[in-house]
This record gives C-alpha cells, sequence and structure tokens, in this order.
C-alpha cells in the first residue's frame, strides 16, 4: 500500500495544476479511483466526485486539485517530495484517496465515502459552492487541507476581498504641488485602514487568530510620465476573527473611508467588495472532533491538538451552509503553503493515510450503534 500511496502523491504532483487548469490532473485522477474500487463521475465544473461502499453513514471528504499558481519541479530528497501542492493540497487529497479506497476493503466498515476533488479552492471555491448547490447528502464533513499529522483544525477566520479606487483631478507632472496625486492619496487611505484603532487591528503580541487584519495585495494606477496620477485601484485582503461578521468588519472599514473622504474632499472614494467568506469554528464536542482526535492519539502515541488559524478554507462555506459535524484535516506543514520550499515529509502522508482510515472506520462503528444521535 505505501508504495502505490506515494506514487499516487507524486503522479499528482508532477502535474501541474493551478486554479482554472484543473483538466489534466481530474482525468488522471478520475482514472487512479477508478482503478482503487471508486464509482467516478465528473460534474458540469470539473470536480472529480467518487463514491466507495454503501449504508449509512456517509462520510463526506473534500480536497482540491488546484494550487496556486508558480510551477514548482517535483524533487524527491530523502524523505520528502517538493513540489507546488505538495501540502496545499495533494498531499491531503492523496492521503483521503488511498484510506477512504483501504476502507472499502473491509468488510466490517460499514458505510460510504463520498470523496469530491475540488477545483478552484485557490480562487474563487466555485468548486465547493457548486457542490452545495447541488446538494451533498452526508452526515460527516473533513476537509483535506494541512493541519499537520499531529493536529487537526477547528477554526478558520473569515475574509473580505475589497477593492477600492481612488479618483483625483489631475494635471501637468511638472506642477505635482497644485494635484492630489490618486497614488499617493490611495495610500494614505490604506494607512488609515491598517492602522485604524476602531476595531482590534493587529498587535503582534495579541493572538493573530482574534484579530482583524488587513493586507494591501495590489496597488496600479498612473498613465503616462508627465501627468500626476489621477487613478489609483488598490486590493485589499482583509482577515476577520469568530467575533465579528465580514459585514461588521466592513462597516468599520465603510467608517474609516468617510472620515478619510470628509478630510479629502476634492479625492472620490469607492469601495466594492469582490467577495467574503464567514468566520467559521467548529463544534469541539462534535463526535467527528472526538474521533479524528482519539484516532491521531492511536496512530501516533501522542495526543492531539486542535487548531485555530489565521487562514480561510473551504470548510468555512460548507460549514456555513450544512448543520453538520465537520473538520479540517491532513498531513503537512501549512506554514509551506505557497512557498518555493512547499514539501511534504513521506512518513507524515504515509501516517496521515492510517489516521483518516482509523477515522472512517470508527466513525462508521460508532454511527450504526446509533451513538452519535442527538449529538452532532
Ligand atoms: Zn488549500
Amino acid at each position: 500500500m505505501q508504495e502505490q500511496a506515494v506514487r499516487l502523491l507524486t503522479n499528482l504532483l508532477g502535474i501541474y495544476s493551478p486554479s482554472g487548469k484543473e483538466g489534466d490532473i481530474a482525468n488522471f485522477l478520475a482514472e487512479e479511483m477508478k482503478k482503487l474500487g471508486f464509482q467516478v463521475g465528473t460534474d458540469a465544473l470539473g470536480n472529480v466526485i467518487g463514491v466507495v461502499g454503501e449504508g449509512e453513514p456517509t462520510i463526506f471528504l473534500c480536497g482540491h486539485m488546484d494550487t496556486v499558481a508558480g510551477h514548482l519541479p517535483l524533487r524527491v530528497e530523502e524523505d520528502k517530495i517538493f513540489a507546488r501542492g505538495a501540502v496545499d493540497a495533494k498531499g491531503p487529497l492523496a492521503a483521503m484517496v488511498m484510506a477512504a479506497a483501504e476502507v472499502a476493503k473491509e468488510h466490517t466498515f460499514k458505510g460510504k465515502v463520498l470523496l469530491a476533488s475540488v477545483v478552484e479552492e485557490e480562487a474563487t471555491s466555485r468548486g465547493v459552492r457548486h457542490m452545495i448547490t447541488q446538494g451533498i447528502h452526508s452526515d460527516y464533513a473533513i476537509f483535506g487541507e494541512p493541519s499537520g499529522v499531529q493536529n487537526v483544525t477547528v477554526g478558520y477566520k473569515g475574509q473580505i476581498q475589497l477593492r477600492i479606487v481612488c479618483k483625483t483631478e489631475t494635471g501637468h507632472a511638472s506642477t505635482p504641488w497644485l494635484y492630489d496625486n490618486a497614488l499617493e492619496k490611495a495610500y494614505e487611505l490604506w494607512e488609515q485602514i491598517k492602522n485604524a484603532s476602531s476595531y482590534p487591528s493587529l498587535d503582534p503580541s495579541a493572538n493573530p487568530y482574534n484579530a482583524v487584519t488587513a493586507c494591501l495585495v495590489k496597488i496600479v494606477g498612473g498613465r503616462a510620465t508627465s501627468v500626476v496620477p489621477f487613478e489609483a485601484e488598490m486590493n485589499l485582503d482583509v482577515r476577520v476573527p469568530i467575533q465579528f461578521s465580514t459585514a461588521q468588519v466592513f462597516e468599520q472599514i465603510e467608517k474609516i473611508i468617510s472620515k478619510y473622504q470628509a478630510a479629502n474632499l476634492k479625492v472620490s472614494v469607492k469601495a466594492t467588495v469582490l467577495d467574503t467568506v464567514e468566520p467559521f469554528e467548529v463544534n469541539k464536542a462534535s463526535p467527528l472532533v472526538h474521533v479524528l482526535s482519539s484516532s491521531v492519539r492511536k496512530v501516533l502515541n501522542k495526543p492531539a491538538t486542535l487548531l485555530h488559524k489565521t487562514g480561510t478554507g473551504d470548510m468555512n462555506i460548507l460549514g456555513k451552509a450544512m448543520n453538520l459535524p465537520i473538520v479540517t484535516y491532513g498531513p503537512g506543514d501549512s506554514h509551506l503553503d505557497h512557498t518555493l520550499d512547499e514539501h511534504i515529509v513521506i512518513s507524515e502522508y504515509l501516517a496521515s493515510i492510517q489516521v483518516y482510515k482509523e477515522t472512517l472506520m470508527k466513525l462508521a462503528e460508532l454511527h450504526s450503534r446509533n451513538e452519535f444521535r442527538n449529538e452532532s
């Protein structure tokens, strides 16, 4: 099994699959899953959906096959595999596929595993949103994202993607004192948003999980030499802690903008929310968190740690849309996500397959004994 598991992962990592270009990896994965005993289909968006086993409960395993852009060639060094997506999130995805295939072979396993490998998690989350609108029928859900083999992710922050456009009157660049420079004005506004004290901003000594943070991710403007820039556009990525909704945080940002606008009457400012994802925390008392934590302990002989993360995941979207026990778990160090050093340790990957397997077996067993009734 181990050799097969490593082969599956290296093959997936050998196919470059940035968001929006998942066709090749989807075809490959669908074929591999068929060989492993899944019934496999692909939906209208290109999500690969496989089923093994039958009966109750249904356990939904969800991973993503896209990565951020930026090819990192595959290379194996000792017990590490380096490649784009090794951690985020082909390692967790391959581990879930292997675990589900293995579990389905056990005749003591009563239940069904619904495994989705979705598109565009790193971009628009279109993949998982589409699945939700089509209806997902399951009793439990596990998202395959790197938490580290010993940890279970139980909380993610929310996110606001914001575009702000500043416009000013222009003139000749040789007389800059006569005009407002839109680029400078936009940056000035950005600094006020960043430093605002009207919501808990990021004090490095505080727990970043509980703070609103903002990152200037893009700023463009200006047309030519000799012209004072009259339009600047910036994009902000704002992360929202569990104690707020994205609407509440946006309201605070709008107040800062209004104040800025009142002090800069010649500058026009327009803010547009491009996308929001609400923060989400799982019910830590859920049977799923219980079973997963005890599976970690059983496989690793160490207690599991529950993690709250500053990132945002597809779990937020499904967790808000459906009321079911849900959690995020997977091998890999998420600090390596999107970096040039992205790699996964093979032994950790293999151990996570055992944790997933143990979790699937135990969940199905306890569910069939009805031990979870009214507990979710
Ligand atoms: Zn991911």
